[in-house]
C-alpha cells in the first residue's frame, strides 16, 4: 500500500465510509431508531380499553416501581418529558430567581432551557476529555478563583449571584466523574442535579446514574434509549422531594374527593398512562436492548481499529456505560475534515451528527457567565455520531 499522502484527508471520510458499511452493510442508516418488539401493543390496547388514557391510571404507577426498581433509586416519578423532569428537579433543588447554575457546555439546549425556566441563570463550564462529562477538577480551580462561601452559599464574586446547583450531564450515555463533582458540590454548598437524560441503563462503580445525587432526570423521548413517545422521569431517594415532585406535577392539588385546592403554582407535567404504558413494555425490553448496543459498540471497534485520525469513544475507567450514541472523535489535527466527513456520510445514507452547537453559543445563552471552555470547544470541532440504533447490534429478540 502507498504511504498516506496529504490526500488523507478526504481518504479519512472514505475509509470512515468503508469502516461504518463494514458494520452496517449496504443499507440507508439511521442515527437512532426505537425497537418496539415486546409487549407494546397488548399494552397500548389495555389502556384503551380500561378508558384510563390520561394521567390517572395503573400503567403509571407500574413504571415508576419498575423504573426505581432498575436503577436503584427510592424514588421515581413520571413525567411529561425530560425538560420538564429537569425544570421540577431545579425547582426542588431550591434554584431561585437570579440564581445561577453551573451546567455543562457541552449538552443539549434543554439543561440551559430549564435553568432559565426558573428564571435562574446557567454558567456554562468545562468538559473532561475522558468522560465528556463536566471536568471537576477545572471547576474546582475556576471556582476558587471566582467565588466565595458567604452565610452557607457559593457567591460568584464577579457577578454577585449565588451559584445553587450543579447539573452535570451524562454525555451520550457515558457517566461523568460523579464522585468527584459530588464532594466538589458539598464543599461549594451546591445541590447537585444529574440530568441523566441519555444514561438509562449506565453506572458508575456499579450505581446507576442519575441516583447518586440529590435529584437525578431521565428522559425518554423517541431518540432515547428506550421510549414512551415523550416522557422523562425524576429519581430521588428523598421521600420528601418524590413527594413534591408528584405534587407540583399534579398541579399541587391537594387531594381530596371533590374539592378543587392547590396550594402552590403547580404544573400539568404528570405522564399520562398511555405513554407509561408504552414505557412498561418498553423496560421489559431494556436488558436486551442495553446488550444489542453494547454488541454494536464491540463491532465498530473491530471496524476502526487501527484507522488512524479517529477514535471510538469508548465507556471511561470504572464506568458501565449504555452506549446510547455511539461516538467518534477526530484527533485534533483531522478536525477541519470533519464537515466534509458529515457530507460524505450523510450523502452515503449513513447518518451521521455533530454534538450540539455549545450551549454559551446559543443566542439566548450568549450574554451568560462561562468559565474558560477549551476542552468543550475542542470536542466540539471534532465529534461525530455514528448510527446507533439498538438493532444494528443484533436483537435478541425473547
Ligand atoms: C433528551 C435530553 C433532554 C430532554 O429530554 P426531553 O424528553 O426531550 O425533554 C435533556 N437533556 C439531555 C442531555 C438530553 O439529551
Amino acid at each position: 500500500m502507498p504511504a498516506m499522502t496529504s490526500a488523507n484527508q478526504s481518504s479519512l471520510a472514505d475509509a470512515i465510509i468503508q469502516a461504518l458499511r463494514s458494520v452496517l452493510g449496504a443499507d440507508k442508516t439511521n442515527l437512532h431508531e426505537p425497537s418496539f418488539n415486546g409487549n407494546e401493543w397488548i399494552y397500548l390496547k389495555e389502556c384503551l380499553d380500561s378508558t384510563f388514557v390520561s394521567s390517572v391510571g395503573s400503567y403509571v404507577d407500574r413504571f415508576e416501581k419498575e423504573l426505581a426498581t432498575f436503577t436503584g433509586a427510592r424514588h421515581a416519578v413520571a413525567v411529561v418529558n425530560g425538560t420538564a423532569a429537569l425544570h421540577l428537579a431545579l425547582l426542588l433543588a431550591g434554584v431561585k430567581e437570579g440564581d445561577e447554575v453551573l451546567v455543562p457546555a457541552l449538552t443539549f439546549i434543554a439543561t440551559a432551557n430549564a435553568v432559565a425556566y426558573c428564571k435562574a441563570v446557567p454558567h456554562f463550564v468545562d468538559s473532561n476529555q475522558h468522560t465528556l462529562g463536566v471536568d471537576a477538577g477545572a471547576l474546582r480551580a475556576w471556582l476558587q478563583r471566582t467565588c466565595e462561601i458567604r452565610d452557607g452559599h457559593c457567591l460568584n464574586r464577579q457577578s454577585g449571584r449565588i451559584i445553587r446547583a450543579l447539573v452535570p450531564m451524562h454525555t451520550f450515555g457515558h457517566p461523568a466523574d460523579i464522585e468527584a463533582l459530588l464532594t466538589l458540590a458539598d464543599d461549594y454548598h451546591l445541590a447537585l442535579v444529574e440530568d441523566a437524560a441519555e444514561s438509562l441503563g449506565s453506572y458508575k462503580d456499579g450505581r446507576h446514574t442519575g441516583t447518586i445525587g440529590l435529584l437525578g432526570v431521565l428522559s425518554f423521548n423517541g431518540n432515547k434509549t428506550i421510549t414512551t413517545g415523550g416522557g422523562g422521569a425524576i429519581l430521588t431517594n428523598d421521600s420528601n422531594l418524590a413527594r413534591m415532585a408528584k405534587h407540583l406535577s399534579t398541579t399541587a392539588k391537594i387531594p381530596h374527593a371533590w374539592q378543587y385546592s392547590h396550594d402552590a403554582v403547580g404544573y400539568n407535567y404528570r405522564m399520562p398512562n398511555l405513554n407509561a404504558a408504552l414505557g412498561c413494555a418498553q423496560l421489559e425490553q431494556l436488558p436486551g436492548l442495553l446488550a444489542s448496543k453494547r454488541r454494536l459498540y464491540e463491532k465498530y471497534r473491530s471496524a476502526f481499529a487501527g484507522l488512524a485520525g479517529v477514535q471510538l469513544f469508548h465507556e471511561p475507567p470504572g464506568c458501565h456505560s449504555n452506549y446510547w450514541l455511539q461516538t467518534l472523535v477526530l484527533d485534533a489535527d483531522m478536525a477541519a475534515e470533519r464537515d466534509a466527513i458529515l457530507q460524505a456520510t450523510n450523502a452515503a445514507g449513513l447518518m451521521t451528527r455533530p454534538v450540539w452547537t455549545l450551549a454559551h453559543q446559543q443566542l439566548p445563552y450568549r450574554h451568560c457567565p462561562a468559565m474558560p471552555l477549551p476542552v468543550a470547544e475542542s470536542l466540539a470541532s471534532r465529534i461525530i455520531n455514528i448510527p446507533s440504533s439498538a438493532f444494528l447490534g443484533g436483537m435478541d429478540l425473547s
